[in-house]
């Protein structure tokens, strides 16, 4: 029998996030190592965090790699988040349900296009606790180092995080994965300051239980298996559930529970799990659909939203955005396409933070507060939250 999984620290979700190249899932892998090299968990190469095919032949993150690893007091699962700005679909779903974020940033290249564009969206979609990894600290020379930090800690200011208290820490992953002990230790400082400067959440374990469906697999003899993190309270076997959005309404029994591979009695908010769900077909749920608790969640089309979008040179569009616009909505792990109603002549131009009723394409399980992307062409144009949901 598999060996089930025990909970004996508190556990926590994040993730690496950056500009294309800053070295995000050197640093992952250098993690693992060094965590490792001090007894605690296996060592995740770089090929296998970057292991998806297209990720070998175009060179870019398409994936998002989820990591197990512990330090002295936590265990985490982390998620390497893709680089590229095409990608960012992705980001928006893992990114959801992070605890905190590790912002890595070259020293050698300084804030860049998709570094504000992370912390723009991690902002919009809750992750509340950012590190720094200040990486490539082995070649860069410490003062353009300094005037990077500055800058860094600008950006994140200029988005509500504290700029000044959030710890910058200097790292190689490079090096670190090399061997190389003055480098290594250098991430034994960041977990550190991760350990310390993200509080273990307020997790809503007592909330009704809600997962948003990130995948869906069929495992034969056995049935359909979902996964994602679990967004709110606490599920075990034997409990009825509701599938619920894009049009489906299903009532169903969870009969298994598993994180990483081991089997568990029951789960919490925050945890990444896979439930088995009895006697539903895999053509019943998909990706972007929620397995709540019966009676608990309720499904909208039109909502009133505050938005940011992007400025052209974070990366957003050119031209102002009117009554009309119809681009497409990153709504937990749903996009969906809406239509978004400025009111008479009203206009919000790239880099403004305006007021929408957004009216989408198909019903989704809505509710005030919740973060939601904004992309169109293949690209982030802006960020939002539900403030209010109409019908
Ligand atoms: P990602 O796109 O952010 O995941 O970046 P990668 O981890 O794929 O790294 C991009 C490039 O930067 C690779 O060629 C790495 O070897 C290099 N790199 C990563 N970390 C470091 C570092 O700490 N120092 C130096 N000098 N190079 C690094
Ligand atoms: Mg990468």
């Amino acid at each position: 029998a598999k060996q089930a999984y025990v909970r004996t620290k508190p556990h926590l979700n994040i993730g690496t996030m950056g500009h294309v190249d800053h070295g995000k899932t050197t640093l992952t892998a250098a993690i693992t190592k060094v965590l490792a090299d001090g007894g605690s968990g296996a060592f995740v190469p770089f090929d296998w965090i970057d292991r998806a095919p297209e990720e070998i032949s175009r060179g870019i993150t398409i994936n998002i790699a989820h990591v197990e690893y512990e330090t002295a007091s936590r265990h985490y699962a982390h998620v390497d988040m893709p680089g590229h700005a095409d990608y960012v679909k992705n980001m928006i779903t893992g990114a959801a349900q992070l605890d905190g974020a590790i912002l890595v940033v070259s020293a050698l290249d300084g804030v860049m296009p998709q570094t504000a564009e992370h912390v723009l969206l991690a902002r919009h979609v809750g992750v509340r606790h950012v590190v720094v990894a200040l990486n490539k600290a082995d070649a860069a020379d410490p003062e353009i180092a300094d005037l990077v930090e500055l800058e860094i800690r600008e950006l994140l200011a200029a988005h509500g995080y504290p700029g000044d208290q959030v710890p910058v820490i200097r790292v190689s992953g490079l090096r670190a994965l090399a061997g190389d002990p003055e480098w290594m230790a250098s991430i034994r400082v960041l977990l550190d300051a991760v350990d310390s400067h993200v509080p273990v959440p307020d997790r809503y374990t007592t909330a009704p239980f809600l997962l948003p469906v990130e995948n869906v697999l069929t495992i034969t003899g056995r049935g359909t298996v979902v996964t994602g993190a679990i967004e709110r309270g606490t599920v075990r076997a034997g409990d009825r559930v509701e599938v619920r959005g894009l049009g489906t309404q299903l009532a169903t029994v969870v009969t298994g529970l598993e994180t990483f591979g081991k089997p568990m009695e029951s789960a919490q908010a925050g945890d990444n799990v896979a439930l088995l769900l009895r006697g539903v077909h895999r053509d019943q749920v998909r990706r972007g659909t929620i397995v709540a608790a019966p009676g608990t969640v309720t499904v909208h089309q039109r909502f009133v939203a505050r938005v940011h979008l992007l400025a052209a040179a974070e990366g957003g569009r050119r031209t102002a955005v009117a009554s009309g616009y119809r681009p497409q909505f990153y709504l937990r792990t749903t996009d969906v396409v809406g239509e978004v109603d400025l009111g008479e002549g009203g206009v919000a131009l790239p880099g403004d933070t305006a007021e929408m009723t957004v009216w989408l394409g198909k019903p989704v399980p809505l509710e005030s507060g919740l973060g939601f992307a904004i992309r169109e062409g293949g690209r982030t144009v802006g960020a939002g939250t539900v403030i209010s949901v109409l019908d």
